[in-house]
């Protein structure tokens, strides 16, 4: 079976980011914004009365990670990849700061298997190699030499994923399946 550098995504790939920060930002400043609102990436458009600086604040609080939660089957397939053989590296975009509050509280917590070694941080995932990129962000696919699987999500469902060269998934599940089927079937 053929083996497959694999870069996943962390922030709404691997765990659910935006519902703790849009929990935190409603509650800060009495909103009732639903991670459906959430129909563009920039968040400057949906949480109109607020600045930058207090849109981005909440991922500045270390304890902000305590709070995440993994994506249904993220844990148990991106391990299923990796005893399957595949090269997996997470691939994040962070600030210098959330660095080590997302390898501690999320990467040891929920992936222990994934090295920290194996964990990439650039905000030009275009600069990365690998067979395959995992990532719910439209912009880190574009220019990519690597396939592209754009993870559902609200901010990206206006976007036609096929005719830009890339396969919307929706599941772990689903994108294990397709994995196997690229790498000629079950091993
Ligand atoms: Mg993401």
């Amino acid at each position: 079976m053929e083996k497959l550098t694999i870069l996943v995504d962390m922030d709404d790939t691997m765990v659910d980011l935006m519902s703790v920060w849009i929990a935190r930002l409603n509650k800060q400043y009495g909103l009732s914004i639903k991670n459906s609102d959430i129909c563009v990436w920039d968040l400057m458009q949906i949480f109109t009365a607020l600045t930058k600086e207090q849109i981005y604040a909440p991922l500045h609080d270390p304890e902000l990670w305590d709070e995440l939660q993994p994506i249904e089957g993220s844990v148990k397939y991106i391990k299923k990849l990796i005893d399957d053989g595949h090269n997996v590296y997470v691939v994040t975009s962070a600030h210098y700061k959330t660095f080590q509050p997302k390898i501690e509280k999320v990467i040891l917590k929920y992936f222990p298997y994934i090295s920290w070694r194996n964990v990439i941080v650039t905000s030009k995932k275009q600069m990365i190699k690998g067979d395959i990129l995992i990532d719910d962000a439209v912009h880190n696919h574009i220019g990519g030499d690597y396939r592209k699987f754009l993870m559902n999500a609200p901010h990206n469902q206006n976007y036609d994923a096929e005719a830009n060269g890339m396969i919307r998934v929706s599941s772990w599940k689903e994108i294990y399946e397709l994995i196997v089927n690229i790498c000629g079937g079950v091993k």
